[in-house]
């Protein structure tokens, strides 16, 4: 790359696929198991190093999910492919055992109102019942990975403090978890916040265990993401096609896509991975089965430039 002020971002980025979990939770029409199976084997065969899969979350709770077990018995696992899956407590974690999972995910918030909402516990609470998740976990030589949400504003409570993050990422890397995912939910977070975030949280871990997940509700995602590369933050989650709108505004673009992730990184020389067009049909796919056209702005242009080829 030839941009000195450029220069020291990291030569190779990890992108974690949120597509066939959060993005499909996030939709409301539900989608059957045979096309989650295929879209989960679609997006295996672009060189996503991460896909999170399914959650073993409660049956009933989240009706697009309560086929964990058949999403991952069905699969294609592909060696090399790390199917993550969320699990919120030991009960999830026994099935998502039975079902073969070698990698886990627990979730909390640095806001409690959120976590009180969304999992009817403070952060405290969540926080003692992963310790027994993440133990079980490790002694079965599972990877773990952590997500602490709202870690940029709560839609409940708004400003989320610096020092709520670091305190909720501390107790995680304590437990031993691996990867600690930053979760801006609801897409207000600006470059500012994450270079202060990221610093803050180098200062108490070492980069390699820190990923971020960006919201572009407000369009500032892939302006989060260049913010963060300057920190040296090198891992990020994004969502096939841009899927999952944002849950607390109706109508909103939700996680980051995927496609314009790597349009900005591979631009920038950086290395994934990751082939652009292969993901791009798994989009293609799952958009057919959603009857529902991508949000990304990448894969919009994309497909335009192919009709007029
Ligand atoms: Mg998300």
């Amino acid at each position: 790359m030839s941009a000195t002020a450029l220069a020291s971002v990291p030569r190779r980025v990890k992108i974690c696929e949120m597509g066939p979990r959060d993005g499909l939770q996030n939709e409301a029409a539900t989608v059957a198991t045979p096309d989650k199976i295929r879209y989960v084997d679609l997006l295996s065969a672009s060189g996503l190093a991460v896909i999170e899969t399914t959650s073993f979350v409660k049956p009933n709770a989240i009706p697009q999910l309560t086929d964990a077990e058949a999403v991952m018995a069905g699969i294609d696992r592909k060696p090399g492919v790390t199917y993550l899956c969320l699990v919120p407590n030991m009960r999830g974690f026994e099935r998502a055992r039975a079902a073969g999972v070698d990698a886990i995910a627990v979730f909390t918030a640095a806001s409690d109102s959120f976590t009180k909402r969304n999992i009817n516990m403070t952060i405290a609470e969540s926080l003692d019942a992963f310790r027994e998740v993440v133990s079980a976990a490790r002694a079965e030589a599972m990877w773990v990975r952590g997500y602490i949400s709202t870690a940029f504003g709560c839609p409940y409570e708004g400003h989320v403090p610096v020092e709520a993050v670091v305190r909720v990422a501390n107790a995680l890397a304590e437990m031993g978890i691996d990867e600690i995912s930053i979760g801006d939910t609801i897409g207000v977070g600006t470059p500012d916040r994450v270079v202060d975030v990221a610093e803050a949280l180098q200062r108490e871990m070492p980069v390699e265990r820190l990923a971020m997940h960006f919201h572009d509700t407000r369009g500032t995602a892939l302006a989060n993401v260049l913010a963060a590369l300057q920190m040296n933050v090198a891992i990020f989650d994004s969502a096939s096609g841009g899927l999952g709108g944002c849950p607390y505004a109706p109508g909103a673009s939700g996680n980051l896509a995927t496609e314009d992730l790597l349009y900005m990184l591979h631009g920038m020389g950086i290395d994934t991975g990751v082939d652009l067009d292969r993901v791009r049909e798994a989009s293609r796919f799952i958009s057919g089965v959603l009857q529902r056209a991508p949000v990304s702005r990448t894969f919009q242009a994309l497909e335009a430039q192919a009709v007029r080829k």
